[in-house]
């Protein structure tokens, strides 16, 4: 039998949460990811440790909130549904307890243009969505407004959420803002840095999507100072 689109979806989903774990990024059977496909979109199961997870345990659920298989989805499907559903420009959810996005995230602390990478997620802070119970459609709510314009958030005394184009993209994200949560909290030891200017966070926005910084390598050479050889 050939394997369709869905069952490789379902292998790379498996991969991802398990990649997740293994980078450092998320413990135990916290966190989810979810992908649009062409029924709706799939999404981790519930409370299903990562190493024992397999394809046929991730659940198809369709917009409405309706699902099929075997396995109760993910208790976060709502924010995945509704930035699915409201951000056309993505089509992966990753959502993770990673420690130091989280300790940021218990002081409902946003992360500043305190270093230029912020920028890789859209603006010139990430910020942090207020506190709501997991689970709920207001955490959802919370969530959403958090992700305006941005494709990631910290969410307050719980964890972070990445957005992508593919699950290695989301993945990627998720890594990033651990990594600057950490840069942050190791910065703040030192008093509160200072941060870069709304003009200069505007030109590293502009170069890092001409150059797709941070999500392609720059085969085309658009930088004027270094040009592949023919
Ligand atoms: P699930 O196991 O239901 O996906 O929950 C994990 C989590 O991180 C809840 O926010
Ligand atoms: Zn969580």
């Amino acid at each position: 039998m050939t394997e369709t689109e869905d069952d490789a979806l379902r292998r790379e989903m498996v991969a991802t949460c398990r990649a997740m774990n293994a980078s450092g990024i998320n413990q135990g059977t916290a966190g989810n990811v979810s992908i649009r496909n062409d029924r709706g979109f799939l999404i981790t199961p519930s409370s299903l440790p990562y190493d024992v997870m397999q394809p046929d345990d991730v659940v198809q659920m369709d917009f409405d909130g309706s699902y099929e298989g075997a396995r109760r989805p993910s208790s976060e499907w709502r924010f995945h549904r509704d930035i699915l559903q409201a951000r056309t420009d993505v089509d992966c959810v990753l959502h993770c307890h990673s420690v130091y996005a989280t300790t940021l995230a218990v002081h409902h602390k946003e992360i500043p243009s305190f270093h230029y990478m912020t920028g890789l997620f859209g603006g010139t802070t990430i910020r942090c969505a207020r506190y709501a119970t997991f689970g709920t459609q207001a955490l959802s709510d919370a969530a959403l407004e958090a992700l305006k314009d941005r494709t990631a958030c910290l969410l307050g005394q719980h964890g972070q959420i990445a957005l992508g184009k593919s699950l290695a993209a989301a993945l990627a994200g998720a890594i990033e803002v651990e990594t600057l949560s950490r840069l942050y909290v190791q910065a703040l030891v030192l008093g509160e840095p200072p941060v870069l200017d709304d003009e200069e966070m505007a030109r590293v926005i502009r170069q890092m999507r001409n150059m797709s910084y941070g999500q392609a390598p720059d085969l085309e050479g658009v930088n004027d100072t270094a040009r592949k050889r023919a």
